[in-house]
């Protein structure tokens, strides 16, 4: 039997079959079982990393044209079945229909992006090759890694993983997915599906299990590997990677900041607010779960998100405003950053402790937050957030930085928006709206600190599964060759002066 890794989940594991125990995945609004899964053990990785290997070789081969060919395909075959893809995205997270559809539309511009920008960020370019070496020819080109190991989690788990894989495979890589234990049934469709268009090899395959399955696949001798999830996941995935010095792309939580100017919209500010905090139940690693707004409006601002976010229900039907806590063991989390806060005098106008209902959490809105409080340090992911006021914008800028997270951001302000965006700590900002960064598929996505490193999304993302080729060619002997032991001290003189002439003025 394997062992369930989250203590407090209702994963459960049964008997073994064809040699490898199965664990169920779990409906978290019903408690129903949606389907079994083996647990992939690190035999089972290490085969699917080689068979992936020989699949790697010939979907290089394919090129630019052929790759975009089959995710063309690929892409349009789910917008087909995305009623399907959402159902099951549904049933294993507990979100309600329509965010799972967006959810998917979001991941199919991405992969259209990928595709079809492939070719013009990585084929060979010609660079300058400067004056002492100008009688070289000299070019860079972004040569697929290999075989990429993406480990993702449950919250969006189309969405997130897609940013690895949909633009490592465009790159020209193939890939060996392990998602999260709570959606390996999301990460099994995306995997047969996409055999459907690409039926030759297995350039992405899934291998599910719990995080034993994940530490395989991080020691299977992988060409990268690409990580979304927890900080505290993030350093043992850095940890096993570097026993076998596999390079690692790393996107962790956050604890963004929305920040409220003087100028601000305020009703469009606390529209995107509660958006921001409150949909997919708050489970958002770009989740807004700080907001710091400007004395002049903030009576105004907690006005119009008290009434906002006082209607919100959560629920299992399809037409709540969001869904359950997909993960059991974070309850608890969140039930003790809003106690934490309260009992350290922080004023609940919407719900309070009393909002924690497993597997549901309503709204909880929480003003006059100490500084130093878990709901203000550390990533709560539920549907709360907080509400300090500041003198002005200057000292939002400043608590907002104040966190070892850095990775999304919002801005509401007319006059200065892009200002107070470029001063943010964080990998990521939309100016009057929240997220938008997350959908706009050639901006590059990932933060600093403890919300990680590397970037998914954009010309960025394509790169990030590559390794830049430097090459160049001599095109004619060079007049002055101090690359020789055929060199005279001449040499020597006419290139001293000419790095004076050239560098030394
Ligand atoms: P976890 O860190 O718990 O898990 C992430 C993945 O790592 C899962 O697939 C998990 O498998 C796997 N894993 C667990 N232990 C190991 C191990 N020792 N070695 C290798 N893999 C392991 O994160 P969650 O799934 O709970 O996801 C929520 C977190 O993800 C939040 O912090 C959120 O902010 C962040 N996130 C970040 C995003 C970003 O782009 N920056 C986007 C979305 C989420 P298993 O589930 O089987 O344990």
């Amino acid at each position: 039997m394997a062992q369930a890794a989250r203590e407090g989940d209702t994963v459960e594991a049964v008997a073994d079959d064809d040699g490898l125990a199965r664990f169920a995945s779990v409906d978290p609004r019903t408690g129903e079982t949606v389907a079994h899964h083996p647990v992939h053990d690190a035999e089972r990785v290490a085969d699917a990393v080689a068979a992936a290997r020989t699949a790697a070789a010939w979907w290089a081969g394919l090129g630019f044209t052929g790759r975009k060919e089959r995710l063309d395909s690929w892409r349009k075959l789910i917008v087909g079945r995305l009623e399907e893809g959402a159902g099951l995205v549904s049933a294993e997270t507990g979100k309600p229909a329509a965010d799972a559809k967006m959810e998917l539309v979001a991941a199919v511009g991405h992969l259209h992006w990928a595709a079809r920008n492939a070719e013009r960020v990585l084929r060979r370019r010609k660079v300058p090759s400067g004056l002492l070496m100008s009688n070289q020819a000299a070019s860079v080109e972004y040569l697929p890694l290999g075989v990429i190991g993406v480990i993702g989690p449950w919250n969006y788990p189309v969405f997130t993983p897609m940013g690895s894989i949909g633009y490592g495979l465009a790159a020209g890589n193939a890939v060996v997915f392990k998602p999260s234990e709570l959606t390996p049934g999301v990460g099994v469709w995306l995997a047969d599906t996409f055999a459907e268009v690409v039926p030759e090899h297995p350039v992405l395959t899934v291998v599910t299990g719990f995080g034993e399955t994940g530490a395989a696949l991080c020691r299977s001798g992988l060409d990268k590997l690409a990580f979304t999830g927890s900080t505290a996941t993030a350093k043992r995935v850095m940890a096993a990677c570097a026993e076998t010095l596999t390079p690692v792309l790393v996107e962790c939580g956050g604890k963004d900041a929305l920040i409220v100017d003087y100028d601000a919209d305020v009703r469009a500010a606390a529209d995107a607010a509660v958006w921001g905090a409150m949909s997919n139940a708050g489970q958002t690693c770009v989740g807004i779960e700080r907001v710091y707004v400007v004395d002049d409006v903030a009576d105004e601002f907690v006005g119009e998100v008290t009434r906002i976010a006082s209607r919100l229900k959560p629920g299992g039907e399809p037409s709540a405003d969001f869904g359950p806590i997909t993960m059991p063991a974070q309850v608890d989390i969140i039930r003790s950053h809003v106690s934490d806060a309260v009992d350290r005098g922080a004023r609940a106008v919407v719900g309070g402790p009393e909002s924690v209902r497993p597997p549901f959490v309503e709204p909880v809105v929480l003003l006059d937050v100490p500084e130093d409080s878990s709901a203000i340090m550390e990533e709560t992911f539920g549907p709360t957030v907080t509400i300090n006021r500041v003198r002005d914008a200057d000292e939002a800028i400043r608590l907002a930085n104040a966190s070892r997270y850095g990775l999304g951001g919002a801005v509401f302000a007319k006059s200065r928006g892009e200002e107070l965006a470029r001063r943010m700590h964080t990998g990521m900002v939309s100016v009057n709206s929240v997220n938008a960064f997350a959908s706009v598929p050639s901006l590059p996505f990932g933060g600093v600190g403890d919300s990680g490193f590397g970037r998914i999304h954009g010309e960025d993302g394509l790169r990030e599964f590559t390794r830049p080729q430097a090459v160049t060619r001599k095109r004619f002997a060079s007049p002055l060759n101090p690359m020789t032991f055929s060199r005279t001290s001449s040499t020597i003189r006419r290139l001293m002066s000419l790095v004076r002439l050239k560098y030394g003025r």
